[in-house]
């Protein structure tokens, strides 16, 4: 191992991943009733590249009028064809678009890193196979309801109004569409303002793989194109993902409605590292878990807790391991943390930079370069400080982590726990009984042992408290979607 922090100069030659097979239009309609038609509204937007700030294409505004037309061919759709239909067929046509976009993963996988800023090696094994294994399963629950809910009459809700956001813009549409199409529903999709490129890329897939026209209609726009999904009374189900601060306002204006929803909101998930944990593994266990993909997962392990006594020899390996990471052009194969998906929120996780400092902890960033132009921030983490400091207590949604110790067990639990948010934690040690012990004990929706930010269509994701309600993935994302009678 190299001496204390001792900056490592592995210098690779660029990697960068070919554009040339692309297919990107300049400007993007939407995608209603299986026709793509403009916005009433006549406004677009542009789609940026955050790595160089360069515009990718124009998109759609839609406004109150073009989601009301959307929601009525969903029901239409949902009338005429989709719940009428048998779950065999419906099966098929999941499949069917299962299979285009494994066959397109590669166009996929660049756009999405064009568009978000996401490294290419996680859109390319991550994302984009992880979209694809959703509709495999889901596609595979369409005519077994009966076996998902023995005992039970299955039924429908109808028209689904689905939100986006930008983290991850094609496996969330494919987490939300999946199940409410295998279940028999018809949708209206938002994806986020700064990511909409890949679900409109979904959208001709949609339309290739011969769907029956506005049983998925893709909307985008900004927050009011959200609010008038939400407030739209045709809608049946509201599903959510995204800030906590919109959750609330969703709930807000659907109580009292027939509306059911789901909501996936904010974290700011716990890892933990106790005394007898492989640390070496551990660290690379936290990397993964808030540098990668640039902190922008909503279940980023943000809040490290070191057990005390070995809580000085995992800072200076995690400090080592930072100054090894590659920070840089999203589209190069060597690279480790891409770009900030726009410049609000890197002026976000800039402003928690300063509150940290402010607040008296200590900082220390990765010692690397960063490009010129574009949105970047270099890995951050910061010790000395205190349960109630607003970047122990705030999601920043960066690739920022505070890191604080722990005697016993049982402080950490209390401590890990003192968060209005539940989404998700991580547990480091040999010991299986340490595993079971806090996994009961720790308020998270998800709990990994071990290892970090590991998905699976067959595993249900959601959380406790202020990260939402509701389950998606697995048996529990079908219920979300279904009346069980
Ligand atoms: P993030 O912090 O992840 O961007 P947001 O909650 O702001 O989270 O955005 C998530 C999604 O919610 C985006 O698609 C955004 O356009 C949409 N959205 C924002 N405001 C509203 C709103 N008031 N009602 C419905 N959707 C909204």
């Amino acid at each position: 191992m190299a001496k204390k922090n001792e900056k490592i100069n592995w210098e690779y030659a660029p990697a960068p991943e070919s554009t040339g097979h692309i297919n990107l239009k300049e400007q993007y309609n939407l995608f209603i009733d299986g026709k793509w038609v403009k916005p009433n509204s006549g406004k677009y937007f542009d789609s940026i590249n955050p790595a160089n700030k360069e515009k990718l294409a124009s998109v759609a505004h839609a406004n109150e009028k073009d989601v009301d037309k959307a929601v009525k061919a969903a029901r239409k759709a949902y009338d005429t064809v989709w719940s009428k239909m048998a779950p065999s067929e419906r099966a098929k046509y999941i499949y069917r678009i299962a299979r285009l976009m494994q066959e397109r993963a590669r166009e996929f996988a660049v756009i999405e890193s064009l568009d978000a800023g996401k490294v290419i090696r996680e859109s390319r094994d991550v994302d984009v196979p992880l979209a694809c294994n959703h509709f495999f399963y889901y596609a595979g629950w369409a005519d077994k309801l009966e076996y998902a809910f023995p005992n039970r009459k299955v039924s429908s809700l109808g028209v689904a109004g689905q939100i986006i956001p930008w983290n991850f813009p094609l496996l969330m549409a494919a987490w939300k569409i999946a199940p409410a199409l295998a279940t028999g529903n018809t949708v209206v999709l938002k994806p986020a303002e700064t990511t909409s490129l890949t679900a409109l890329k979904l959208a001709e897939i949609i339309e290739e793989s011969g769907l029956p026209a506005g049983v998925v209609n893709i909307v985008t726009g900004f927050g009011d194109t959200g609010a008038a999904i939400v407030n739209h009374n045709d809608v049946d189900k509201i599903a959510f993902t995204g800030s906590t601060a919109v959750g609330k306002i969703i709930q807000k204006a659907i109580a009292g409605t027939h509306k059911k929803a789901t909501l996936e909101l904010g974290g700011k998930s716990a890892n933990i590292i106790l005394d007898d944990a492989p640390l070496d593994q551990a660290v690379e266990g936290i990397v993964n878990g808030i540098f990668f993909n640039q902190g922008h997962v909503c279940c980023a392990g943000s809040r490290l807790f070191v057990q005390e006594s070995v809580a000085d020899q995992v800072i200076e390996k995690l400090k080592h391991r930072m100054n090894s990471l590659i920070v840089g052009d999203p589209m190069d194969k060597n690279t480790d943390v891409g770009a900030i998906n726009s410049k609000e929120q890197l002026d976000v996780i800039n402003s928690y930079l300063k509150i940290g400092q402010a607040e008296g902890a200590t900082m220390y960033q990765a010692d690397c370069s960063l490009p010129k132009s574009g949105y970047y921030c270099r890995p951050t983490l910061f010790t000395d400080v205190a349960q109630s400091s607003r970047i122990v207590q705030e999601e920043i949604f960066g690739p920022v982590l505070t890191i604080q110790t722990f005697r016993t067990v049982d402080e950490v639990i209390q401590k890990a726990n003192n968060t209005p948010y539940g989404l998700a934690a991580g547990v480091w040690t040999d010991k299986g009984s340490r595993i079971f012990n806090l996994t009961t004990k720790l308020r998270a929706g998800v709990v990994w042992a071990n290892t970090y930010n590991k998905f699976d269509p067959t595993s249900p994701f959601g959380g406790y408290k202020e990260s939402g309600f509701g389950r998606e993935g697995g048996l529990h994302g079908l219920e979300a979607y279904v009346k069980l009678n």
